[in-house]
């Protein structure tokens, strides 16, 4: 038999870095196993990019970008406004509001091109009917795991908080392979209240029903219920190919090509290298969230007197006006504070590291799970606060910062105070039956997940499975195209 024609894969990554950053990992998964993979993508984001697509194709991966302007005169953003990171936090929506504004570049290049598959964000619904046009099959990634989607997929089928008379009160989520209790409060904005985005969820949701599936990252030996779950509720398959940060060898470099980050890397692992082993908390909130100056001040002294080491990357660019007085000279050797990117992959890989303060971004929590992390759960918006049920509740591999970071009044941020920073990081990393049971779960589920992506593991496994059905499509595509010219 001759060889196959090599697949040709467009992949579409969403205007936020933390979409952005684990949907080239996936395109560097399908490059690594042959497949022509490109990358569309705007000027500013292939920036963000560039090291790690060029550092792919120096080493023979067939990964290249494509590059598309951003439509900053219709959509309204300034130019040079292109990801979410870019905006102030209340009004990241923005960059949400411009999405469509993308969709001719899209629809130009794939009709151009004429891929064998696209593998688009769930924020590009589109793309899965120019793809039923070419007949190829288009698949959604989502960016989160399945039970994020799960739990949203439930609220939004049930409304179990219809009626429900207090902002504060838990309830029950109906259907789901294990209780999951959670507050209107936690739920993301578009689920509590009529925003202009709603009409935009409405649309994914639609466009779920012309898609051959979810590529997720994530692994079965986690989340293989919520698969379930989630083909029972909405008819849509899915594939686990991650986590990705261990797929990738050279994953701490994601995001951060520039000479402040690769600065910013050397300095985190000289610090790390001298501190004791799982002595560390790593505290980082991504790659958007903020934080008031109050919050800041008592998350130093709360980081403080914890009395551990610890590394903390700020992001807060206007000056240091919230540092507690002498707070540096106390803390001298022990804390490094971090402007900027950390290479975070790495740091939660570091032996001298042994806790994760983390805002539960999907990426974080799953490298942080991937790394065998005990975690402190300090969620501040979207799926956030979900993210949190499935640390604490569900896998038990962490604990709150505070028993209320939402205030339930105003939807301004609650402040957690110094004390209960600290309790919480007492609380993973001090010894005890509770902390050392925590420790044990988080390492435990840290090895299935490295044995998902060893050779024969689960994600393994489910990229190949996934990469046959797309030569499946690919073949009968062309039989039917035989049939015609017949
Ligand atoms: N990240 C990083 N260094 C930083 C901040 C973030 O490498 O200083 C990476 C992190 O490893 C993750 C991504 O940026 O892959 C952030 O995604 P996540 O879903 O955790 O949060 P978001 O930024 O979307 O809120």
């Amino acid at each position: 038999d001759a060889d196959p024609l090599p697949l040709r894969i467009f992949f579409i990554p969403f205007f936020a870095t933390g979409h952005l950053i684990p949907l080239v990992d996936v395109a560097r998964l399908f490059a690594a196993r042959g497949v022509d993979s490109t990358i569309l993508v705007t000027p500013t984001n292939a920036a963000l990019i560039r090291v790690t697509v060029d550092a792919a194709a120096a080493g023979g991966l067939p990964l290249r970008t494509l590059i598309y302007p951003f439509p900053s005169a219709d959509s309204g953003l300034p130019p040079g406004i292109e990801n979410i990171s870019d905006l102030p936090p209340e009004e990241s929506y923005k960059i949400d509001l411009a999405a469509p504004f993308t969709r001719p570049a899209h629809e130009q290049l794939l009709r151009l091109h004429r891929p064998d598959a696209v593998v688009s964000d769930v924020h590009f619904p589109w793309t899965a009917l120019v793809a039923r046009d070419l007949c190829v099959p288009r698949f959604i990634f989502t960016a989160v795991g399945l039970f994020p989607v799960s739990v949203v997929t439930s609220v939004r089928q049930h409304r179990p908080h219809a009626g429900v008379a207090r902002d504060d009160e838990p309830v029950l989520v109906p259907d789901l392979p294990h209780p999951v209790f959670l507050t209107r409060s936690e739920l993301p904005e578009f689920l509590r209240r009529d925003v202009p985005l709603r009409r935009f969820r409405d649309e994914y949701m639609e466009a779920e029903t012309a898609s051959a599936g979810v590529i997720v990252n994530s692994f079965a030996e986690m989340e293989a219920s919520y698969s379930e779950y989630y083909l029972r509720a909405r008819g849509l398959r899915s594939w686990f190919v991650g986590p990705v940060s261990l797929a990738i060898s050279n994953a701490g470099l994601r995001g951060g090509g520039d000479a402040a980050a690769s600065a910013n890397r050397t300095r985190c692992l000289s610090w790390l290298s001298v501190q004791a082993p799982r002595s560390v908390v790593y505290a980082c909130f991504g790659s958007w969230c903020r934080f008031t100056n109050e919050q800041l001040r008592e998350m130093a002294q709360g980081l403080e007197a914890s009395g551990r080491p610890f590394l903390w990357v700020v992001r807060e660019e206007d000056g240091q006006e919230w540092m507690p007085q002498g707070f540096e000279q106390r803390v001298e050797g022990r804390g490094l504070v971090l402007p900027g990117w950390a290479p975070q992959v790495d740091v939660l890989n570091h032996e001298a590291t042994g806790a994760f303060l983390t805002h539960c971004g999907w990426n974080s929590l799953l490298e942080g799970i991937a790394a065998g992390m005990p975690m402190v759960t300090w969620p501040l918006s979207t799926e956030q606060f979900i993210n949190e049920k499935l640390v604490v509740a569900v896998l038990q591999v962490g604990v709150r910062a505070s028993e209320r970071c939402r205030s339930t009044v105003d939807d301004e941020p609650h402040v957690v105070r110094a004390e209960e920073l600290a309790r919480a990081v007492g609380k993973i990393m001090d010894g005890g039956e509770e902390a050392e049971g925590i420790r044990r779960r988080a390492r435990e589920l840290g090895e299935k997940a490295g044995q998902a992506v060893r050779e024969d593991g689960s994600s393994v496994k489910g990229l190949s499975d996934l990469i046959a059905e797309i030569r499946d499509w690919q073949s009968k595509k062309k039989d039917v195209a035989a049939d015609v010219v017949g």
